[in-house]
């Protein structure tokens, strides 16, 4: 039998769980995208999330909930670089150990944002999966707890949390666009919108780059991509060898799945930059994208775009604003 699926109640467990933890961040108007679709459209700055992106959420509910034996033997996380960094920050501010693994494709921003915030961070392997293999094992030797960036049904809830916030300071939206990879961030989000208003509709916008999630959905089951690099690193990676949530909830919940090429999304990151003096990273620059080149399909009269993080090589940066 299919194990049961997160509801709206469990975002609303979250929310009280983790709110000494993470910030409500704002919902900026953005008259730049707003003129570009003709409608109104407002922006979820999870940018300016502690840490720098939502993955903060999601990890704060799952940690908060371990057992005071599980938190004496210390956490462990697979991680492009902002679930790793949100595990870390949590576990040095509740005192336990964090081993965090990587692939030798993860930004060197990240690994040392991680490494400063006290974690063991162990590189691995070319691509997440290989990273992944190694975690596994460390977490048999060790007795480590695995907290996972997306498919688990605590972290769905607590990225959920923003859909929450959205609806409080915006309750008329009727479209959100938010970037797409292993589904965890969709997956919460669409949990709240649609448990308020069934017709709300919500996007999804991932990389031409092998954007598994994307690949899934037109297979109608999980498929296996090989990793390319891209400037949305935040959005590399498969779903898992055995995925137990999130295919299925975004199936369920998300009404279209879009793809952005490098370019557009170099355009976006310098387009916020330019137009909002927001510092946004590639994958959370995906929605901004979609929007600019009007990529979302019928929009929908007050579209909500989720800026997902901040946390750009300040080298990749400069490059993309220079073009
Ligand atoms: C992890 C991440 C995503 C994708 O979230 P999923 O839950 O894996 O879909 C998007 N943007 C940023 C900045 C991320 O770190």
């Amino acid at each position: 039998m299919a194990e049961p699926l997160p509801t709206v109640q469990d975002v609303y467990l979250a929310r009280q769980r983790i709110a000494g933890l993470v910030r409500r961040t704002p919902l900026l108007d953005s008259p730049w995208l707003g003129q570009a679709l003709g409608v109104p459209v407002r922006l979820k700055l999870e940018n300016l999330q502690e840490t720098g992106s939502f993955k903060l959420r999601g990890a704060a509910n799952r940690v908060l909930s371990l057992s005071a034996e599980e938190r004496a033997r210390g956490v462990l996380a697979v991680s492009t670089g902002n679930h790793g960094r949100a595990v870390a920050s949590l576990a040095r501010a509740l005192g336990l150990r964090a081993v965090i693994c990587v692939s030798e494709a993860t930004a060197a921003n990240k690994i040392a944002a991680m490494r400063q915030l006290g974690a063991e961070v162990v590189v691995h392997g070319r691509g997440y999966d290989q990273a992944m293999e190694h975690a596994a094992r460390l977490q048999r030797e060790q007795g480590l707890t695995m907290v996972e960036p997306f498919d688990d049904p605590l972290v769905i809830a607590g990225q959920g949390t923003i859909g929450l916030e959205m609806l409080e300071d915006w309750p008329e939206l009727d479209t959100a666009v938010v970037p797409l990879s292993g589904g965890g961030l969709i997956a919460g989000i669409a949990l709240a919108l649609k448990s308020a208003d069934r017709a709300i509709r919500v996007i999804g916008v991932s990389m031409e780059r092998a954007p598994v999630m994307y690949h899934s959905l037109k297979a109608g089951r999980p498929v296996v991509l090989e990793e390319e690099s891209t400037l949305a690193d935040a959005l590399v990676g498969g779903l898992g060898a055995n995925n137990r949530f999130t295919f299925r909830m975004v199936r369920e919940l998300v009404d279209d799945a879009v793809l952005v090429s490098e370019e557009e999304i170099a355009a976006a990151m310098a387009g916020a930059m330019r137009q909002h003096r927001l510092v946004v990273e590639g994958g959370g620059a995906v929605g901004l994208a979609a929007a600019m080149r009007r990529r979302l399909g019928g929009a929908g009269r007050r579209v909500a775009i989720v800026v997902s993080g901040g946390n750009v090589d300040a080298a990749v940066l400069q490059q993309v604003l220079g073009t």
